[in-house]
């Protein structure tokens, strides 16, 4: 159902508590912790600048990374507070904590048009355990609720679940901010009733992640790719020799029910003809947490499908590549969530990154809509250079995966139907 957007909402005035996305990758500089990329937070300034238009006063809430409910200076949303104020060329205040006299004092004297900070809602424990008492004091004296937080609502926590309550039970409307309502547009309303040929392209590590959107896109997609390693274990029930590859023996059952399913509806379902392999060996290094770290040697493309006892398949091959762009040359409608191999080796981004321009081809040349699901497979596209590419690219991870598996994100079903 449709909810409340910020475009909906007459805010002039209003004390809007408004959940944004600030969970910012930080990097210690000469004592002081730098925000290494911003996308984050400039994907919020839309929304923003239009609440600053309506002359809203603006208290902005958000987790960064995962202090466990301490206090935890390294993720302190401090540094955010500077640089959304360079971005906006106004002020941003800060409260040193996100609820107790910091927080009151700090709203109490937000003027229309004015923005505050709260610092990191994760330094309580309480924040995750979606506490009442909290949410109520963590909503303050807030009449509006806004959330932009898409990649954080499918948890109902205090601040993306509890505080919407709290609004509404005080007759407060709560709606989408405008990164939100792209996300909800995209990954919903579009994938409703897509236009036909929908291709829909998974890749990725694990089967058992990603069944419930498979089984799901089956009724709607024309065309099934599946790459990744997830690959194998289709591969696995099918009797392949699938020799050291990331495999889920206990998801063979579920691979091949998805399959018949696949057959029964008439969805095209394609799987690797061909691979990169590479023989994994421990070289004796230890990554950061002292775990052994595998090194994979003489890789090589294997035709067909009967990989060497010793071989992990890391990618897909060129004739894999050449079947899976030629159909997503035809699609109108494109959704792509999961990388084609272990992208993160340069050796093994070739099958990722030939997907990515052909998904950026397809938007380009006849206007295909081209959705990239999240993760990693956005990652792989900036890298590429082709995110301005597409038509949408998701910044939640979970939160997109359950979204397109059709479950009912706590965050979205706590805002008011429009
Ligand atoms: P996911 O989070 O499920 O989308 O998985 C992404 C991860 O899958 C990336 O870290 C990739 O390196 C990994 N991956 C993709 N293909 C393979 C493969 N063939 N073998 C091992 N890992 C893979």
């Amino acid at each position: 159902m449709a909810k409340l957007t910020i475009r909906d909402m007459n805010l002039q005035g209003k004390r809007v508590f408004t959940r944004v996305d600030y969970n910012v990758p930080l990097k210690e500089k000469g004592g002081v912790l730098v925000i290494t990329d911003l996308t984050r937070i400039t994907a919020t300034v839309p929304t923003l600048n239009l609440l600053l238009q309506q002359g809203a006063r603006i208290v902005l809430a958000s987790h960064l990374g995962r202090p466990k409910g301490k206090t935890e200076p390294s993720m302190s949303l401090r540094p955010v507070a500077a640089t959304l104020s360079e971005l906006l060329g106004r002020q941003v205040a800060f409260a040193e904590d996100c609820v107790g006299p910091a927080a009151e004092q700090a709203q109490a004297a937000l003027k229309p048009g004015e923005l505050l900070l709260l610092e990191n809602v994760r330094f309580h424990p309480e924040e995750e355990a979606n506490d009442a008492a909290f949410a109520a004091k963590l909503a303050g004296t807030a009449e509006a609720y806004v959330n932009d937080a898409f990649g954080s609502a499918h948890r109902a926590h205090a601040s993306t679940e509890g505080v919407a309550r709290v609004v509404a039970a005080r007759g407060g409307p709560c709606g989408a901010g405008l990164l939100m309502e792209k996300e909800l547009k995209f990954l919903g309303e579009e994938l409703e009733r897509p236009a036909a040929p929908f291709v829909v392209i998974l890749g990725g590590a694990k089967v058992s992640d990603k069944i419930k959107v498979i089984d799901r896109l089956l009724e709607k997609a024309n065309t099934l790719l599946i790459g990744g390693a997830m690959a194998y274990t289709f591969k696995l029930a099918q009797g392949a020799q699938v020799g050291k590859s990331l495999v889920e023996p206990d998801q063979v059952a579920v691979a091949l029910r998805a399959l018949t399913k696949a057959r029964a509806r008439g969805v095209n379902l394609l799987l690797p003809v061909d691979h990169v392999a590479a023989t994994p060996v421990a070289g004796g290094k230890v990554d950061k947490k002292g775990r052994p770290v595998t090194e994979y040697q003489n890789p090589r493309v294997i035709a067909g499908d009967n990989l060497a006892a010793t071989e992990a398949g890391v990618d897909i091959g060129p004739a894999t590549v050449q079947n899976f762009c030629a159909a997503i040359a035809g699609a109108r409608t494109i959704l792509w969530n999961g990388p084609m191999g272990m992208f993160e080796d340069k050796r093994f981004a070739e099958g990722t990154i030939a997907v990515g321009r052909a998904v950026a081809e397809a938007s380009k040349r006849h206007g295909a809509t081209s959705i990239i699901g999240g993760g990693d497979s956005v990652t792989a596209l900036n890298q590429a250079g082709l995110g301005e590419q597409v038509t949408w690219m998701s910044t939640g991870g979970g939160a997109s995966l359950e979204f397109l598996e059709g479950a009912v994100l706590p965050g979205v079903a706590a805002l008011t139907e429009r």
